[in-house]
């Protein structure tokens, strides 16, 4: 277990808070209530990789607002993402299994009806549930609103030169409105961070930059054609302009915190945030996300508050994105008895009663199938077909489609540049193992070999191209 708690003095001031009904001292971790006598507030940013927010990163300035919730509660230094990319992030967090166990793998599959999503499990326990989104790969035509009593898409919005935080504030706001006087499980989906990238010029990180990239068409597609001419200001140019994009949502989300607050819901409501992935900056000679397992991809911020509840603390153990629906479940005066998560309830850590698991075994994986060519055969090369296992220091990820392997130990080598693959031993032939095993277990198809699958129109396949979904 490695969990550091905050200083004695900020700790004693929630204590305090805590202590003004019945003059108790809270001990580290907290005393939850129950599921069903609460609301929960689950907010995703779309694309906020770890390594860009301020609590994770001392100095950094980019989140003011979420540092403060993160001060405000536990914050998880190494949380892990299922997937680089939405859909299949978002549907392992919504329901606690693999990508490939929900069915949601590929770009444009739904997310199918046998999945029992945390909306529902919410719903079944007698709350409310509302969703707020500001992506169409997430929308409701693609399933993504099972479970939910309302799923306002009225941020969803053409990405190009578009702005969404804002309208993602007010309908949350609304349905914050809405809820008050009943308990609740909202979802509030953040989009801005992902590309393109856009100056807000009220949180200015690029005034420094004068060279040649500011001219340029930002556009993803465009971007990846010239990754040959970036050099290192202009692609810290293009990093400092996706901050801005992240500083803008962090005043939006400390908006809608602050809309809490106002309503009296604060110290009853349980705020998770985190994101569903990260994005590269060259890091490993790519431009966004989608099409590698690397730490700038799956690296995400997590924080759990609840002031007053839960003491604030850092815990350094491993978890997983999976882990949020079976500890949200494990808070329930009815657990889930008969199903198999693929994350583990972290509820009894957050309270103090148990220790964090610190030697866990997570997976990940990505199934990007090749766009076709003039002739409808798949392009040779252009599909992505990883999965990798991560134990320790240690990240293995093998790439199906060509069978090759990489090793990389991430205490010597954060960033993942040196692969290991030579070297001998037995842990690198046990987690070779593991993830063999894990393979075979799989329940969908990998896809290997096939063509993406254009059935939606032309429209939406434009969109998914000025987004980078696909080239
Ligand atoms: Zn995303």
């Amino acid at each position: 277990m490695s969990v550091k708690f905050f200083p004695p003095k900020l700790l004693f001031a929630v204590v305090f808070l805590a202590a003004c009904g019945g003059c108790r001292s809270t001990p580290p971790g907290g005393d939850l209530p129950a599921l069903e006598d609460m609301n929960v507030l689950l907010i995703v940013v779309d694309t906020m990789g770890a390594g860009h927010v301020g609590c994770l990163n001392p100095g950094l300035d980019t989140t003011p607002r979420i540092d403060e919730l993160a001060k405000s509660g536990v914050r998880f230094t190494r949380a892990f993402s299922a997937a680089p990319w939405t859909q299949p992030s978002m549907s392992a967090l919504m329901t606690g299994t693999t990508p490939s166990r929900t069915g949601v793998l590929h770009l444009f599959d739904s997310l199918p009806p046998r999945n029992v999503t945390l909306a529902e499990r919410f719903r079944e326990r007698g709350l409310a549930t509302a969703g707020v989104v500001s992506h169409f790969l997430i929308d409701a035509k693609l399933g993504f609103n099972q479970g939910f009593d309302s799923y306002d898409e009225s941020a969803v919005v053409n990405h190009h030169r578009a702005i969404s935080s804002p309208k993602v504030y007010q309908a949350a706001t609304a349905d914050l409105d809405r809820l008050q006087d009943q308990h609740f499980f909202m979802f509030v989906h953040f989009f801005d961070p992902h590309s393109h990238y856009l100056h807000h010029p009220e949180f200015d990180r690029t005034a420094w930059y004068h060279g040649p990239v500011r001219n340029w068409d930002l556009k993803i597609t465009e971007l990846r054609k010239r990754l040959d001419e970036l050099d290192e200001d202009g692609t810290r140019y293009l990093r400092d302009l996706y901050r801005e994009e992240i500083a803008f949502t962090d005043h939006n989300i400390g908006m809608l915190l602050d809309h809490l607050d106002e309503l009296g819901l604060r110290d009853n409501t349980l705020v998770i945030l985190t994101a569903d992935h990260g994005e590269e900056f060259m890091e490993h000679r790519w431009i966004g996300h989608t099409r590698n397992l690397f730490d700038t991809l799956l690296h995400v911020p997590l924080i759990v508050s609840l002031p007053g509840r839960l003491a604030p603390a850092e815990v350094d153990d491993p978890v997983s994105l999976l882990d949020i629906a079976p500890t949200l479940m494990g808070l329930s005066h009815t657990p889930v008895t008969d199903f198999r998560w693929d994350g583990v309830s972290l509820a009894g850590a957050l309270q103090g009663h148990e220790e964090y698991p610190s030697d866990r075994v997570l997976f990940h994986e990505v199934a990007y199938p090749a766009n076709k060519d003039e002739a409808g055969t798949p392009v040779a090369g252009r599909g992505t077909f990883l999965s990798a296992v991560t134990q320790g220091k240690w990240k293995l990820i093998h790439d199906v489609e060509h069978d090759q392997w990489s090793l990389f130990d991430r205490a010597a080598d954060p960033g993942e540049y040196r692969d290991l693959w030579t070297r001998e031993g037995p842990e690198v032939r046990t987690l070779q193992e593991r993830l063999l095993g894990w393979e075979t277990g799989k329940v969908e198809h990998w896809g290997v070999g096939k063509p993406l699958d254009k059935r939606l129109d032309k429209d939406l396949e434009k969109r998914l191209r000025s987004l980078g979904y696909i080239r």
